[in-house]
């Protein structure tokens, strides 16, 4: 997989599975390859993604969420990084129905991070009773929810992007 890295942190983050990242992601996001660092995941690991999600609210740095199966439009990026509000995402269909917000394409402020620094590993860490980090199908749930209780509004861009997963 492409590595694409700057001296300056990265503010979009791609979390993908190896074999998984549909080829319409790097293709899009191409506009800005700087500002992208793709993340793997260990598919054998459940809980990978929710200890990368918590590296990354960590840093206190604002970023972009775009999972391995989600399509900006082009400007999509631009548009909900440079949005005013805190915390932003682009819906997306799942089984045909437009839903959000969800990570799949979403932004989280560097203020949200310094007024809660422990709130992703709040939300994510000891939940599950067989693995101590969430299972990553859990981690969109988790963090959305936790940043609804901090008091903050999910901001809704459009249109809703593509979502490329398919259902077998
Ligand atoms: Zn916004």
């Amino acid at each position: 997989m492409i590595q694409l890295r700057t001296l300056s942190l990265p503010n979009v983050y791609v979390p993908y599975v190896p074999g998984m990242l549909r080829p319409e992601i790097p293709i899009s996001l191409g506009a800005n390859p700087a500002y992208v660092e793709y993340a793997e995941i260990d598919p054998n690991d459940q809980g990978h993604y929710a200890v990368l999600f918590t590296s990354w609210w960590s840093l206190q740095r604002t970023f972009v969420v775009v999972e391995q199966d989600i399509c900006p439009n082009r400007g999509d990026i631009d548009s909900i990084m440079r949005c005013g509000h805190g915390w932003c995402y682009y819906p997306y269909s799942v089984g045909g129905v437009p839903r959000g917000p969800m990570l799949g394409l979403c932004k989280f402020s560097g203020e949200i991070m310094l007024s809660y620094p422990d709130l992703a590993r709040r939300a994510l860490y000891g939940r599950g009773k067989k693995h101590r980090w969430a299972h990553w199908v859990s981690v969109s749930e988790y963090i959305m929810q936790a940043v609804e209780r901090a008091g903050y509004s999910a901001h809704q861009h459009g249109p809703p992007v593509r979502h490329l997963h398919t259902y077998t």
